[in-house]
C-alpha cells in the first residue's frame, strides 16, 4: 500500500490548491471514535468528520442498514419514482423538529443546498428578497450560501459579487464587547438606511455557531429577532447543520430556546457520513414552491435515507442525546482544568452540550487570538495519534466534535494525549 507522504504527493499532482488538506493523513479504515491511516498508525478521532459522525465512523446498525438497501436498489431519484423510506424520514424530522403545528420536510443532498432551499422556500413564501445573517456565520460554499457566510478569508475570497440584498449585522458575542442590543440595533439601522423590512424575506443564523467559534445565540437574541420577524411577516431560519442530531445535549439546539424557527436546516449529522440534507419548516411556508420548484437528481438518496433511519435509532437506543450532556460536562470540566494550568494561552472555554472549544490566546493577552500556537497544536496532536480541528474568525479555536458514541476511556485518552501536546508546544 502506498504511504501517506507518497500518496500526499499524488493528491497534490492532481487536486487544486483551493481544496484544503489539514493533514497528510490517508485513512485506511475507522471504527467508532478511532481511524487507522496507510501506514498502521492509529488516530483517536476527535474531530468527527467535521461534525458529521456523532454516531461514530461505521456504527454497524448504520452498515447493515445501508448493505441492506444497497442490495434492493440504490437509485431511483425521488422525483421520479419515489420509495416509502423517504416519507417515513421526512415525518420522524416533522416530528422532531422544535416547529409547532403542522410542518413539512424535503431533501438535498448538502448542506449548502439545504440553505440555498430555504431561502427559495423563503422567497417564495414571502414574495420578498432580502436575507438578514450574521458576522461570523458559515453556510455553506455554493454561490448563495457563501454570500451568506461571514467570513471572507478563505471562503469568499476571489469568488465575488455574490448575490444582491444579503445584509449582515453583528453576531453578539460578549467576550469580543458586542452585545445583543448591538445586534438588533445594527437590524433597525439597516430597516432605515438600506432596506424596508417590507423587502426582507428571512434572517438566517445557527444557534450556536460553528466555522465561526462554536458561540451561542443568546436566548435574548433568538427572542428579539422572533419578534422582529412576528412584526414585520419575515421568516426565521435555524440553520441547525452542525448543532442537530444530539450535538448540543439536545436533538436540536433550537430546543434549547423559547421560540421557534418557521424553516430549519439539517445535514451532517443527520445520515452519519452519507451524503444527506434536509430542510423542515411549517406546512404553509414550505408549500409555497410551484410543484416542480424543489427537488435534484440525488435529493433524498434511498441509500442515504437508509442511512439517516438507521442514525436516528442509534441517538434513540443508545441514547445519545443524554450522552451528548455528559461527555460535554466531561469535556469542560477536563478543559476548564487545562485552562487553569495554562492562563496565560487557553482563552475562554465554551460549549453547549458536547459542541465545546477552546480558544488560544497570545502569552497574557486574553483578547489576542493566536492562530498559530492553535495550528501548532492541531498539526502537533495529529503526530501523537489525536485528530483535531480548529475553526474561529480568527482560526484559534479549537472545537470538539468526537463520536457521541466514543467511550470515556477513549475521551480521556485523548484529553491525555493533548494535554501532553500542550506541555510540549
Ligand atoms: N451550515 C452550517 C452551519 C455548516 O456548519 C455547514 C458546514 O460546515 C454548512 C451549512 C454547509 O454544509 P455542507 O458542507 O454540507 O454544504
Amino acid at each position: 500500500m502506498a504511504s501517506n507522504t507518497e500518496l500526499h504527493q499524488r493528491r497534490n499532482a492532481v487536486f487544486p490548491r483551493g481544496m484544503g488538506a489539514l493533514h497528510p493523513i490517508y485513512i485506511e479504515r475507522a471504527r467508532n471514535a478511532e481511524m487507522w491511516d496507510v501506514e498502521g498508525k492509529r488516530y483517536i478521532d476527535f474531530a468527527g468528520g467535521i461534525a458529521v459522525l456523532n454516531t461514530g465512523h461505521s456504527h454497524p446498525v448504520i452498515n447493515l442498514a445501508v448493505q441492506q438497501q444497497v442490495e434492493r436498489f440504490s437509485h431511483t431519484c425521488l422525483m421520479v419514482n419515489p420509495y416509502e423510506s423517504a416519507i417515513e424520514l421526512a415525518e420522524k424530522l416533522c416530528t422532531l423538529a422544535p416547529i409547532s403545528g403542522e410542518k413539512k420536510a424535503f431533501f438535498v443532498s448538502t448542506g449548502a443546498e439545504a440553505v440555498e432551499n430555504a431561502i427559495k422556500i423563503a422567497r417564495a413564501a414571502t414574495g420578498r428578497s432580502g436575507v438578514i445573517a450574521f458576522t461570523g456565520g458559515f453556510h455553506g460554499r455554493t454561490h448563495y450560501a457563501m454570500g451568506l457566510t461571514g467570513k471572507v478569508v478563505p471562503y469568499k475570497a476571489g469568488f465575488g459579487p455574490f448575490p444582491a440584498e444579503i445584509h449582515h449585522v453583528p453576531f453578539p458575542i460578549e467576550y469580543h464587547g458586542v452585545t445583543v442590543e448591538d445586534s438588533i440595533a445594527a437590524i433597525h439601522s439597516l430597516f432605515k438606511c438600506s432596506i424596508e423590512p417590507s423587502r426582507v424575506a428571512a434572517i438566517i443564523l445557527e444557534p450556536v455557531q460553528g466555522e465561526g467559534g462554536f458561540y451561542a445565540a443568546p436566548p435574548e437574541l433568538m427572542r428579539a429577532l422572533r419578534q422582529i420577524c412576528d412584526q414585520h411577516g419575515i421568516l426565521l431560519i435555524a440553520d441547525e447543520i452542525q448543532t442537530g442530531f444530539a450535538r448540543t445535549g439536545t436533538m436540536f439546539a433550537m430546543q434549547q430556546y423559547d421560540v421557534e424557527a418557521d424553516l430549519m436546516t439539517m445535514a451532517k449529522s443527520l445520515a452519519g457520513g452519507y451524503p444527506l440534507a434536509a430542510v423542515v419548516g411549517r406546512a404553509a411556508v414550505m408549500d409555497a414552491p410551484a410543484p416542480g420548484g424543489l427537488g435534484g437528481t440525488y435529493a433524498g438518496s434511498p441509500v442515504a435515507i437508509a442511512a439517516a433511519l438507521a442514525v436516528l435509532k442509534v441517538i434513540e437506543d443508545e441514547q445519545l442525546v443524554q450522552r451528548s450532556q455528559t461527555l460535554g460536562e466531561l469535556l469542560l470540566a477536563r478543559l476548564k482544568a487545562l485552562q487553569a494550568r495554562y492562563p496565560q494561552r487557553i482563552g475562554e472555554v465554551r460549549g453547549k452540550g458536547a459542541m465545546v472549544a477552546m480558544e488560544f490566546v497570545k502569552q497574557g493577552d486574553a483578547h489576542q487570538p493566536d492562530a498559530d500556537v492553535t495550528k501548532a497544536v492541531v498539526l502537533a496532536a495529529a503526530q501523537a495519534g489525536l485528530i483535531l480541528l480548529s475553526c474561529g474568525t480568527y482560526a484559534n479555536v479549537i472545537r470538539f466534535l468526537m463520536p457521541l458514541t466514543a467511550p470515556d476511556a477513549l475521551v480521556e485518552e485523548g484529553l491525555a494525549i493533548l494535554a501532553t501536546v500542550l506541555e510540549q508546544t
